[in-house]
C-alpha cells in the first residue's frame, strides 16, 4: 500500500467514514457506482472490486466479462450534505481485467493514453469547462414541453431569483468537494446556467465534471428543479454548450503563450489549433455524441458549425480570447463545438490528440476567420475553404469511421462499441415522425 492510501484509510477511520462509493464511468459518459463498506477499502486497494463489466455499456464483451475497478486514492472525496447515518466518501476507479491489464475500453484509460502521449513529448495537458446546462419545472409527463424556470437573460441579476440561489448552494457545494469554481452566471436562455471550472489538469478535470453533473443534479433535486445536460432542449433558445479552454504545460511554462506571436500565441499553440481542424469533424461524433447534439450546431447561437478559428470571434469552432500581455499562464484557445452531455474523459483524448498531431506533423494553421462565419453564404464560406462540422450524428460516425486518429485514441474495442452504440441511435431516430413534420404536412399532403 502506498502513502496516499495509507492516507486515505486514516481519515475513513479518523472521520468515521460510513459508506464508500467507488465511481466510474461507461463508453458513453454515464457515472457509474458501487458502494462498498470501509473494511472492504484495503482490499479494494491491493486487489481491485470485481465486477460484471460485460453489464456496463462498452466496457467489455459478454465472453471477457469479469472485470476489477481499482480505486483511485489521489480521488478520495468525502461527499458533503451526506450525513445521516454517516459519512459518504467517493473514489474513481481504474478498471483492469482479472489479469491485471488496463481495460482498453475504460474512458479513463483511454484519457491516460493520450496524456502519457502528450508527457512523452514533455507536455502536460490543462484544460477548463464552461458548463451550462438548464433548470426546469419537474415534471413526471415526459411529452409535456420543458418550462424553464425563469424568464432571465444573460448575465441577469434579479433580486429574487430561484436560479441564483441555485448557483449559490451549487458553487458552495461543489467548492466543498474541491472543484474550485471561478465564474457563475445566468446564461441566454429562460433557466439557462452557466457554471466554470477553474484550470486543471485534464484527468482531473475529467473526473470533476463527472462529479460535477451528478452534484448539480442532487441540488437541482434538493431545491425541487431539474438540472438538464441536454444539448438543445428547446426549439427557440440557445443549446448547451461546454466549450473546453485548453493549453499545454512544460513543467510550470505555458507553451501556449509567446509574447512575440500573433495574439501572444506561440507556434506550438497554432500548430495545436491546426491539428484540431483538420480532425475536427472526425472527433465530433466523440464532442457532440447524441441526435439532439446536431440541433444546437445549426450556426446560430453563438454554437459552431463552421470549421476555422477566430481571435475573439464567436462563430469560429476555435476561438483565441483575447489574452493579456505578462498573464503567460492564461494562454489558452477555447473549442467551442463540444456540448455538456460529451463522455470527458474521451472529448479530451480526442482534442488532445488532434492537436499533439498538429504539433507533430507541423501543421500550418489556416487564416483567420475575421467576419461572423455564420452569416456568409455557403459560397463565400466556399471561397475561404472553410468546411462545415458534420450536420448530424449519421455523418459525424462516417468521418469517424475513417479516422485513424480516433481509432487509435480510442482504441479498437472502445471505437467500434461507440459506432455501434451510436448507429443504433441514430437508426432509432431516423424514422421518427416529428411534431414538426405532422403541422407542416398532414394538413396539406
Ligand atoms: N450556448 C452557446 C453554445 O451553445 C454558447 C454561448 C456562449 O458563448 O457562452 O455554445
Ligand atoms: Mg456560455
Ligand atoms: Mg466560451
Amino acid at each position: 500500500m502506498n502513502r496516499q492510501q495509507e492516507h486515505v484509510l486514516q481519515t475513513i477511520h479518523d472521520r468515521d467514514v460510513r459508506y464508500i462509493r467507488l465511481w466510474f464511468t461507461d463508453v458513453i459518459g454515464t457515472l457509474k457506482s458501487v458502494a462498498i463498506a470501509p473494511a472492504e477499502l484495503e482490499e479494494a486497494f491491493a486487489e481491485g472490486i470485481g465486477f460484471d463489466g460485460s453489464s456496463i455499456e462498452g466496457l467489455a464483451r459478454v465472453v471477457e466479462a469479469d472485470m476489477l475497478a481499482h480505486p483511485d486514492a489521489s480521488t478520495f472525496q468525502i461527499l458533503p450534505g451526506k450525513s445521516e447515518g454517516g459519512l459518504v466518501a467517493r473514489l474513481f476507479c481504474d478498471i483492469s481485467t482479472r489479469d491485471g491489464e488496463p481495460a482498453r475500453s475504460d474512458p479513463r484509460a483511454v484519457l491516460r493514453r493520450a496524456l502519457e502521449r502528450a508527457s512523452s513529448m514533455g507536455f502536460g495537458f490543462y484544460t477548463h469547462p464552461e458548463i451550462e446546462f438548464y433548470l426546469f419545472h419537474p415534471s413526471s409527463d415526459p411529452h409535456a414541453e420543458f418550462r424553464p424556470i425563469d424568464r432571465a437573460g444573460y448575465f441577469d441579476h434579479s433580486a429574487r431569483s430561484a436560479a441564483q440561489d441555485f448557483r449559490r448552494v451549487a458553487v458552495a457545494t461543489l467548492e466543498s468537494m474541491n472543484i474550485p469554481v471561478e465564474f457563475s452566471h445566468h446564461e441566454s436562455g429562460p433557466g439557462q446556467n452557466e457554471i466554470d471550472l477553474r484550470y486543471t489538469d485534464a484527468l482531473s478535470m475529467a473526473d470533476n465534471i463527472m462529479a460535477f453533473r451528478t452534484t448539480i443534479q442532487e441540488v437541482a433535486i434538493s431545491q425541487g428543479v431539474f438540472a438538464s445536460f441536454m444539448p438543445k432542449p428547446l426549439i427557440n433558445h440557445p443549446g448547451s454548450g461546454m466549450h473546453t479552454h485548453m493549453s499545454l504545460f512544460e513543467g510550470d511554462r505555458n507553451v501556449f503563450y509567446d509574447p512575440s506571436g500573433t495574439y501572444l500565441l506561440s507556434a506550438t499553440a497554432r500548430k495545436f489549433m491546426a491539428g484540431l481542424l483538420e480532425h475536427a469533424s472526425a472527433i465530433t461524433a466523440i464532442t457532440n455524441q447524441h441526435v439532439n447534439s446536431y440541433k444546437r450546431l445549426w450556426a446560430g447561437d453563438e454554437a459552431p458549425s463552421y470549421v476555422c478559428w477566430g481571435h475573439n470571434n464567436r462563430s469560429a469552432l476555435v476561438r483565441v480570447p483575447a489574452l493579456r500581455v505578462g498573464k503567460p499562464q492564461s494562454a489558452r484557445i477555447e473549442y467551442r463545438a463540444i456540448d455538456s452531455a460529451a463522455n470527458p474523459y474521451l472529448a479530451f483524448a480526442v482534442l488532445l490528440n488532434a492537436g499533439l498531431d498538429g504539433i507533430e506533423r507541423n501543421l500550418e494553421l489556416p487564416d483567420e476567420a475575421i467576419e461572423d462565419v455564420a452569416a456568409m453564404t455557403r459560397n463565400e464560406r466556399r471561397a475561404l475553404g472553410i468546411l462545415s462540422l458534420p450536420g448530424n450524428l449519421d455523418e459525424a460516425l462516417a468521418v469517424m469511421q475513417e479516422s485513424e486518429l480516433v481509432a487509435h485514441t480510442l482504441g479498437e474495442e472502445a471505437f467500434s462499441y461507440f459506432i455501434r452504440n451510436k448507429e443504433n441511435e441514430w437508426e432509432g431516430y431516423r424514422h421518427q415522425v416529428t411534431p414538426f413534420e405532422r403541422d407542416r404536412f398532414l394538413p396539406v399532403v
